[in-house]
């Protein structure tokens, strides 16, 4: 049994907790140390079983707990290139951590970490597909800005993907974020709105993805409900029926939730 625990998810917060038993993965440390165990503690997870921690990239909702976590749990940061050299230079990792280059796949024990880059506007930026060594395959995969045929290809056939489903686009437009950053969120540098995030999700399910996390949610600009509507809408019109066909979850920023795959 693998399972698949999103620790936090949204602007406040990501951490997500990847295991199937042999070996356990981190997904980045956005909250604090204390939040991140007592998370933990409730995804009926075990730090000493943690092997190695990936950063997807830089922005603060995805380090802020790092370098305490580190201090505390010392097993090696994967993480790309671009993403290294900045924790290094900005003095994010204790001076004995363990660094491994993420770009063109890691393997950890029996586990096989592959990196994808996304658009997002942090130099490096990217999301993860953990592989276990029975086959099972699980990806985290938000702050995309779009969507891409690479991304794609390594999202197809995984078990359980977390993707972005970060916006209502309406929500986003008719409400009280400043032009400036409204544009942002909007561009290939910002984030996945549910339509965008919908219109993946038939042909996801027809690769075989089964479990699917709508994530990194805005509070401010979204509603579980409408993201979960976007993407069974989409998802309907391949006749495909939750609870049946596949199970739809969304992440919350401080609740754990717990997907088995
Ligand atoms: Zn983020
Ligand atoms: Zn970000």
């Amino acid at each position: 049994m693998a399972r698949l625990c999103t620790l936090a998810s949204g602007s406040k917060g990501n951490s997500t907790y990847i295991s199937a038993g042999s070996g356990d993965i981190i997904v980045d440390a956005g909250i604090s140390y204390k939040s991140f165990v007592t998370a933990l503690e409730c995804a009926g997870g075990d730090i000493s079983k943690l092997q190695a921690i990936a950063i997807t990239h830089t922005h603060t909702d995805h380090i802020k707990g790092l370098k305490t976590f580190l201090k505390n749990v010392k097993i090696p940061v994967i993480a790309s290139e671009l993403t290294l050299k900045y924790l290094c230079e900005n003095n994010w990792l204790p001076p004995d951590t363990k660094l491994i280059a993420a770009d063109n796949g890691v393997t950890i024990g029996d586990i096989k970490i592959d990196f994808f880059a996304t658009s997002h506007d942090a130099e490096g930026s990217g999301g993860y597909v953990v592989n276990f060594s029975d086959g099972r395959r699980a990806a985290v995969c938000t702050d995309l800005g779009v969507m891409t045929d690479d991304i794609r290809q390594k999202l197809y056939g995984c078990n359980a993907v977390v993707i972005e489903s970060n916006h209502d686009v309406d929500m986003l437009q008719h409400g009280p974020y400043p032009a400036h950053l409204k544009l942002r969120i909007l561009s290939e540098e910002g984030h996945l709105s549910n339509n965008a995030c919908a219109t993946e999700l038939p042909q996801l399910l027809k690769s075989g993805t089964t479990r699917i996390i709508l994530g990194h949610l805005s509070e401010e600009n979204n509603t579980p409900l409408l993201a979960r509507s976007a993407a069974k809408t989409m998802l309907s019109q391949i006749g495909a029926q939750e609870g049946i066909d596949y199970i739809l979850e969304t992440a919350k920023q401080k609740t754990v939730g717990v997907t088995v795959f």
